[in-house]
């Protein structure tokens, strides 16, 4: 049986001139992540993209995948009839058995978008209707609530689908520029990353690192979320920073009650370096505010000083629950929960300030070499690509 995939973009259709430029980057983004699908072809109509699978490609395969597309309102997969009543009649009842076997009630859409086709929508409804209660005499209509709605769109072909499914919704990934995702080894940033990829930022990344206080099993972990992160934003850039040499510094030097913000404002400056270098013109956080002491409003006023770019922290007035929520959905819940040991974790103070000022900062800082130690941290940085796939060298 023949089949193709329509997808229905969503607030898409609200970016009126822009629509054009937006949709060019969802098809792009729709064709790299169909790649091991096979080969289907994409054609454009209004507030509709009609996916057509060539000869051997994977549909349900495609589905899958389409699935966590940002920009993407709703997806069908469908029947293809030959324009014909008595075709479609024939073939509904087939391709919809096993999901009209388990409903209750159901109703019939019917969509002419071929104003030629020689029955209106009503009429198709009607006949449709009449023969799905024919062949599944338990259904009842119901045209308010109904468990499955059956929908017939007669466009090049006559498409016939049950119940569209929800898509990831959110922006084409990329059309809202680049940001670099601050990535720790927790629950939060992953999902602070997704977020801000569902807004449609095409995703860097930079994590922290502290060998050997820190284990090559911290890094993995990094590896495994950004994998998972990369089903739904596509590939990141994973920027792995030294950063030991500035965390001895910080304990050799600081207060030890300012150790965890001072760590948090180099975090913030090597970060605005690194994303400047990479044309990404915000930086992203998986900050919650009162999570933890350095998570007070005090605590990352400190650290946006020092950042050079906007800060964006989707989680801030998310619970803990909340955030819990979202990392079970893509994945990383369970990768986060693995207990290696994470630069945050390694010389932290007993009592840290929960509410640091900003004016306190100079002597905090004041034993520190600031520009040499970014500088040399930036210089050691170890590039990695990674995506939906796994880890690549650069
Ligand atoms: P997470 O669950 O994301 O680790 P958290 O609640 O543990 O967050 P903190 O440890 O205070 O909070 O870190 C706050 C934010 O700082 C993280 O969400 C992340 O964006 C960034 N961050 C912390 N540690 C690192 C690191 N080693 N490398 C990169 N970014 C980090
Ligand atoms: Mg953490």
């Amino acid at each position: 049986m023949k089949e193709i995939i329509l997808l229905k973009d969503g607030e898409l259709a609200l970016k009126g001139l822009n629509r054009n430029s937006f949709e060019d980057i969802l098809l792009k983004n729709i064709k790299y992540r169909l790649r091991a699908c096979g080969k289907f072809r994409m054609v454009r109509g209004q507030s509709t993209v009609t996916l057509i699978p060539d000869e051997g490609a994977d549909v349900t395969a495609a589905c899958d995948e389409l699935s966590r597309v940002f920009g993407i309102a709703a997806y069908s997969r469908c029947a293809v009839a030959p324009k014909d009543l008595g075709a479609i009649l024939e073939l509904a009842p087939v391709y919809l058995a096993e999901t009209l076997r388990r409903a209750k009630t159901f109703k019939v859409e019917a969509k002419r978008s071929d104003k030629r086709f020689p029955y209106t929508s009503p009429q198709i409804s009607a006949e449709v209707g009449g023969k799905l209660l024919q062949s599944f005499p338990h259904l009842r209509v119901d045209v308010h609530d109904p468990d499955v709605t059956v929908t017939v769109e007669i466009r090049e072909d006559a498409y016939i689908h049950g119940n569209q499914c929800k898509g990831a919704g959110g922006m084409p990934v990329g059309s809202s520029g680049k940001a670099m995702l601050l990535i720790s080894g927790g629950i939060d940033s992953p999902v602070a990353g997704y977020m801000m990829a569902k807004r449609g930022l095409e995703l860097h990344a930079v994590h922290f690192a502290s060998p050997p206080y820190t284990s090559l099993l911290a890094e993995e972990k990094v590896h495994d979320l950004l994998t998972k992160v990369a089903r739904y934003s596509g590939r990141i850039r994973l920027h792995t920073v030294p950063f030991t040499e500035i965390q001895e510094a910080i304990r050799d030097t600081c207060p030890e009650d300012y150790a965890t913000v001072v760590m948090r404002r180099f975090m913030m400056r090597v970060a605005s370096r690194l994303a400047a270098q990479n044309d990404c013109h915000a930086l992203i956080t998986g900050e919650s505010v009162a999570q933890v002491a350095s998570q007070t409003m005090w605590a990352i006023g400190c650290t946006d000083a020092v950042a050079e770019l906007p800060v964006f922290r989707p989680c801030v007035g998310l619970d803990k629950e909340e955030i819990i929520t979202v990392a079970r959905k893509i994945e990383t819940f369970d990768i986060s929960v693995r207990p290696f040991e994470d630069c945050c974790t390694v010389f932290t103070p007993k009592h840290p300030r929960t509410r640091p000022h900003l004016d306190e900062m100079p002597a905090a800082e004041n034993g520190l070499d600031i520009d040499a130690l970014c500088e040399r941290a930036v210089a050691g940085v170890k590039l990695l690509t990674i995506s939906a796939g796994g880890v690549n060298d650069d």
